[in-house]
């Protein structure tokens, strides 16, 4: 392995914005999961609390820090420090890492990015974990710039669950959003996903006041009428939001009131505690969620973990710092050893970091330029969101 160090690049070189390119090793043949259920006689995984008592039962997987898009409250800069190409985890690495936290109780696994579909052959690290009996639930997370390319082998090989981000439904503001245009991709993808079997799509909005918030009813209006649930997220202050200010946040009230104000009265929804999406019920039968991390963080039941491309894991979303499993894996640790590492760390883990960021009496940007250049690792895009 290579010491090559991050090279700082430009997102207009074509270079920069390909696929990441690993040797992938193939999954087995047939090995797609065709069932939720633990199978019968499967010695059932452990269950780990960490120092309030919350579970380990979610991973976010991001599988390359690449994107395609620069959105502006995730990827505003001109030029990013990227992760380097050797440091990336193979799927082989992806597999062994995701089957050790199954054995410890992660039942759910979503993947992320980056864009996750800038991943050569994603479906077949789909194929790889979704053979998996421990876990329950597979998802991804995508812009869906590439989504119609790949809905098929995607829901072929196992994914049991899509979600698109999608904030404007307007193609100028789409373009000042994410610098380029993309728009009738994204729409046409949502539909090639219906048609290639993937049902309960969810649709992922940012809301930044002055920009999209004036969309709400827009989205909730095309999420119904192309059967997709809209999610609205506030802004956040995480890394890569360089210009977040609060004033941007359209809280989830502010939301409620201008949703309730053209449909009429909301029903809340009851929900499993660890969901981050609050979800509501209109008069017309349409649902839709809120993930209010900003102002109502769920910290409290939090259960999630986040797997960088490179092996680091983080115990939140807004931790300064992650725990190296990669170097574990490549040094050969045995399997053993590392899931004690990962059980141990969740353990003493006493992370609440959206429920200290509210508290924070100035509150702006979590990381500077700066500091975001020293450690790419703060990235949201790197994060995996
Ligand atoms: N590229 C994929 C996508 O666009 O869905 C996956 C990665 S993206 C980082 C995951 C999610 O994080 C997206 O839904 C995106 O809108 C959200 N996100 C990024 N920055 C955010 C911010 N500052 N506040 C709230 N959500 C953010």
């Amino acid at each position: 392995m290579s010491d090559q160090p991050d090279r700082t690049i430009n997102v207009a070189d074509p270079r920069d914005a390909k696929a990441i390119d690993g040797p992938e090793l193939r999954a087995p043949q047939g090995s797609a999961a065709q069932t939720n259920a633990v199978e019968p006689g499967l010695k059932p995984p452990a269950t780990v609390l960490d120092a309030f008592g919350r579970l380990l039962a979610n991973l976010r997987v991001s599988v390359t820090d690449r994107c395609n898009l620069r959105c502006q409250y995730c990827m505003p800069e001109e030029e990013y420090v990227w992760l380097p190409r050797e440091e990336i985890l193979n799927f082989e690495e992806i597999r062994t890492l995701v089957e050790i936290f199954s054995g410890l109780g992660v039942v759910k696994v979503r993947l992320t990015g980056g864009e996750p579909l800038l991943r050569r052959d994603l479906d077949q690290l789909v194929r790889m974990l979704a053979a998996n009996p421990l876990l329950r639930d597979l998802a991804l997370t995508t812009n869906g710039l590439l989504l119609a390319g790949y809905a098929k082998a995607l829901r072929e090989a196992g994914l049991h669950r899509l979600t698109v981000s999608l904030d404007t439904l307007r193609p100028d503001r789409f373009r000042a959003l994410v610098r380029r245009d993309g728009l009738a991709d994204v729409l046409k993808a949502v539909a090639a996903a219906r048609d290639a079997g993937f049902s309960h799509i969810k649709l992922n909005a940012v809301v930044i006041r002055d920009f999209n918030d004036d969309e709400l009813v827009g989205l909730i209006e095309y999420g119904r009428d192309a059967g997709v649930e809209v999610r609205f997220i506030e802004y956040m202050d995480v890394g890569g939001a360089t210009r977040w200010s609060m004033s941007q946040v359209v809280s989830r009230a502010e939301m409620l009131q201008r949703i309730e104000g053209r449909f009429g009265a909301i029903q809340a929804l009851r929900e499993n505690g660890a969901a981050p999406a609050d979800r509501f019920l209109l008069p017309d039968g349409t649902r839709f969620g809120i993930i209010s991390s900003t102002t109502h963080p769920f910290c409290g039941s939090c259960d999630r973990g986040r797997l960088m491309p490179d092996g680091m894991w983080l115990l939140c979303l807004y931790a300064d710092r992650g725990i190296d499993l990669k170097g574990m894996l490549r040094g050969r640790a045995p399997r053993g050893e590392i899931a004690l590492a990962i059980a141990d760390a969740w353990r003493g883990r006493r992370d609440k970091g959206a429920e200290q960021r509210k508290a924070t009496n100035t509150r702006h940007a979590l990381f500077r330029v700066e500091d975001l250049r020293q450690d790419p690792h703060r990235e949201m895009h790197t994060r995996g969101g």
